[in-house]
């Protein structure tokens, strides 16, 4: 479904990607792991057309998009939830739904689509009305995610979705990515600091350090490798 080849990216002369190649097949759970400032949140942002890449190849559903704009990538199916939510803190949840919506007129689906966000996340019905910037850390991490599901994605890009959550509210939603990924086959990206957590929900995994994929594997091969052992779960 996704393949990227060589890809690098820079910002000025920090070259933060110095040529990551990987692969995402449909319906599975991707996860990314590596320390601060490896190039995670780079690899995501130069996918979803954010950041400029230098060199190489990233396709998506047998498309090159790599010289393609954000909105055009969103359009093809591909959607991203930013490191730290950036919900719109003045609009209600309600009005953030909508917003992940505007590049649709399928009046139908998209009522369909927010049952199906309510059903995931009660707590959003509940304070539909409510503006997103008094919402919790976690009902926040909820509304980006589901506001990223209204798009209607194939694959769903998702940036530490567990930072700065209390450990029962990153147990939910560990819990709800692997049904949205059951229920919808929506195929996952997931990049995380919380390796132990990202390892137990997804299928495969690759480690980046210093711009460069240095591990990839099954996930549960790689959560019993010594070196990730070592350098991300604390064991
Ligand atoms: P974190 O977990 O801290 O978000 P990360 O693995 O996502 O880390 P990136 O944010 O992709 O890492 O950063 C990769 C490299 O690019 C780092 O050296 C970082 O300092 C640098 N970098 C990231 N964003 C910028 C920017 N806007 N301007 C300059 N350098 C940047």
């Amino acid at each position: 479904m996704l393949k990227l080849e060589n890809v690098q990216a820079a910002y000025g002369n920090i070259l933060a990607l110095k040529g990551v190649s990987l692969e995402i097949n449909q319906g599975e759970i991707i996860t990314l792991i590596g320390a601060n400032g490896a190039g995670k949140s780079t690899t995501l942002m130069a996918i979803s057309g954010v950041v400029p890449c230098r060199s190489g190849k990233i396709r998506f559903q047998d498309r090159e998009i790599q010289n393609m704009t954000s909105d055009d990538i969103v359009k093809m199916g591909l959607c991203q939830v930013p490191e730290g939510r950036h919900i719109f803190p003045q609009l209600t949840v309600q009005e953030n739904l909508d917003m992940g919506a505007f590049l649709r007129n399928d009046k139908a689906g998209i009522k369909k689509d927010q049952e199906y966000v309510f059903d995931l996340f009660p707590i959003l019905a509940e304070r539909r009305h409510q503006d997103g910037g008094t919402l919790s850390g976690g009902e926040q991490q909820m509304l980006a995610m589901s506001r990223a599901l209204m798009a209607r994605p194939e694959l769903l890009l998702l940036d530490e979705p567990s930072m700065g959550l209390a450990p029962l509210v990153i147990k939910q939603i560990f819990e709800i990515i692997k049904q949205i990924n059951k229920e919808n086959n929506t195929t996952i990206f997931l990049v995380e600091q919380n390796a132990n957590q990202a390892l137990h929900i997804a299928d495969r995994g690759y480690v980046i350090e210093n711009g460069e994929i240095t591990l990839s594997g099954f996930a549960a091969d790689l959560l019993t490798n010594q070196d990730v052992q070592k350098a991300y779960l604390g064991i």
